[in-house]
């Protein structure tokens, strides 16, 4: 039986493809046709690609819904803050075609 979804993003959440920290920057725009980084297919065009940026990291290309399957889980694990720290904010810097939509709840020091 093919795993799930949910199942996949804990295998590499686990495996650490997927990471458990939050990102840096969100970024979000027309998909790039490269590989989802939860399940492998392409985001195409008509898609809504999620780039999520780190800084000791390669981008993470995430569908729509495989991050909401991801940050459910994230969120399940402690990892996301519920409704502490600062409020994210938005971005409307343009960087080609895509805008920054989200900041992190990045803790800086
Ligand atoms: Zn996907």
């Amino acid at each position: 039986m093919p795993k799930s979804l949910a199942e996949i993003v804990r295998d590499k959440m686990e495996g650490g493809t997927l990471p458990l920290d939050e990102r840096i920057q969100l970024w979000a725009g027309m998909g790039s046709c490269q590989p989802c980084t939860v399940c492998d297919l392409a985001i195409l065009k008509a898609q809504v690609e999620y780039e999520l940026q780190y800084d000791d990291r390669e981008p993470i290309r995430l569908h729509a819904g495989c991050r909401g399957l991801w940050e459910a889980e994230r969120r399940r694990r402690g990892y996301l803050p519920k409704g502490r720290g600062r409020p994210a904010r938005v971005w409307t810097t343009s960087r080609r075609s895509r805008q920054i939509v989200q900041s992190a709840y990045v803790q800086r020091t």
